[in-house]
Formats: C-alpha cells, structure tokens, sequence
C-alpha cells in the first residue's frame, strides 16, 4: 500500500467519524458510505410496482393474480414510448421523498433517487440501454420560480452512472401549463398539446424519457409523441413514482 493511499484511508475513516454517513430520508445513521444511500428500513418501505399491469405505461390493475395485459388507454390510443420503468408506487415515503425533492429544496435526494432508478433501469427486461437521456423540461417561467428542474437532476446523475449524455435543450416546453393536478385525461392531454417541441431532429436514438411522477402519463406521452415525430427510436420513460389509477 502506497503512503498516499494508506493517508488517504486513514482521512476517510475520520470524514466518517466527523460526519457519520445519514439515510437522506429518515437521518438514521449507515453502516457504511453506499452509494445507495438509503437505509434498509426505508428501502424496504419503497414499493415495486404490483402485476398484474400495463406493459406500456406501467399502470398496476386492481384485480389480484393473472398476466400483464394492456390497459385501455394504451389500447384505444397506444403511446409512441414502448414502456414505463418505475422505482415504486406513487404513495408512502415515495410519494414523501418525491415531494421533499421538487418542493421543499432537497435536491440531495437526487443521487440516491437515481441510483435506485438505474438499478431499476439495468435489471429491467430487456435492459434499457438508450444513447441518450432527455428529462422533461420546465417551462422557463416555472424554473425560475423553483430554481431547478427536478428531472434534469435525476437525467444528469443517470449521465454520471452511465456515461450517457444528457441533452437538456433538445426537448422544450414552449408555453407554460395550467397544474394539471384534478383535471381530466383527455383535459390533460389537450392543455399539453403543443406545449413541446424539438430544437433539432434526432435519427434513430433509443432515448430514455426522464419524469419524477406518472399519473396520468398526459405529460410523456406528449413528449414521447414530439420525440418521435422528430425522429427518434425507441422511447423509454423513467419516472421515481406510478401512481395507481388513471385519474
Ligand atoms: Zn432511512
Ligand atoms: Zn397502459
């Protein structure tokens, strides 16, 4: 062992002492620096998506038992993204730690959030492997009110992970957007229409679509729909939370 090494061990192991490493969660104390980040007890209250479900957008059905099938909104009008990787459930500490993360500042939450989400994204079958990461972008309007854009974080950890760019300018949101929390499927989908477009066309790429929720999926869709009308390949959507029912 080189002196250098030996000190630079002997630093990490006071770092620690000084700052024990923390769940960004729950503040319980790590066993070690994981890149996980996330204590066991709170990863065990992350729940994977339930089966049966859509295997397009990902939405869980109520009935218990039985193979996946296509819901009827992928049916009646399939999306231009071949499927939806989730980290879990839309509910619980997810839904608490997605909130924490885009409204009250914890924008640390990022590296554990997407290194749990590249986890997903690599065990997923088959494995999604894009050339290039797109995270749905904020009007200006609404970035500047909250000084980041969630999904262009979550995008930008995934580059790190993979050494797979991130292209934050190509996808744009032209026109700002009522909340659209409340509204309806197809009210969703017309208030979003049009609010996105494409700087420059694409030729082929397999892209990975990056969102923090799916509710209703009117916001990826949109976006999808604009990807490949611009000429992408495959799309593939990554979001933290699916919520349960189409609302
Ligand atoms: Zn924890
Ligand atoms: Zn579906």
């Amino acid at each position: 062992m080189s002196l250098l090494s030996a000190i630079q061990i002997e630093l990490t192991g006071l770092f620690d002492l000084l700052f024990p490493p923390v769940c960004p969660l729950c503040r319980q104390e790590l066993a070690e620096r994981s890149p996980r980040a996330l204590c066991p007890t709170c990863l065990g209250q992350l729940h994977p998506l339930p089966s049966p479900r859509c295997p397009r957008c990902a939405l869980p059905f109520a009935t218990e038992g039985g193979v996946d099938h296509l819901c009827e909104t992928c049916l009646r009008q399939p999306p231009a993204f071949t499927r939806v990787v989730a980290l879990g459930v839309y509910e619980g500490l997810l839904r608490e730690s997605v909130h924490r993360f885009k409204f009250q500042n914890r924008i640390n939450l990022d590296r554990p959030l997407a290194r749990l989400l590249a986890e997903n994204l690599e065990q997923a079958n088959p494995p999604c492997r894009p050339d290039l990461i797109l995270p749905v972008p904020l009007h200006s309007q609404r970035l500047r009110q909250r000084g980041y854009n969630q999904s262009l974080l979550l995008a930008e950890q995934l580059e790190k992970c993979w050494r797979i760019p991130v292209l934050p300018r190509l996808l744009v949101r032209t026109r700002p957007t009522p909340p659209q929390q409340g509204l309806s499927v197809a009210v969703r989908q017309q208030n979003l229409r049009g609010a996105f477009t494409l700087a420059t066309p694409l030729q082929g790429e397999t892209v990975l679509l990056i969102d923090d929720v799916m509710t209703t999926g009117a916001t990826v869709r949109e976006c999808a729909q604009v990807l490949q009308s611009g000429g992408a390949g495959e799309v593939v959507v990554a979001v933290i939370g699916r919520a349960l029912r189409h609302r």
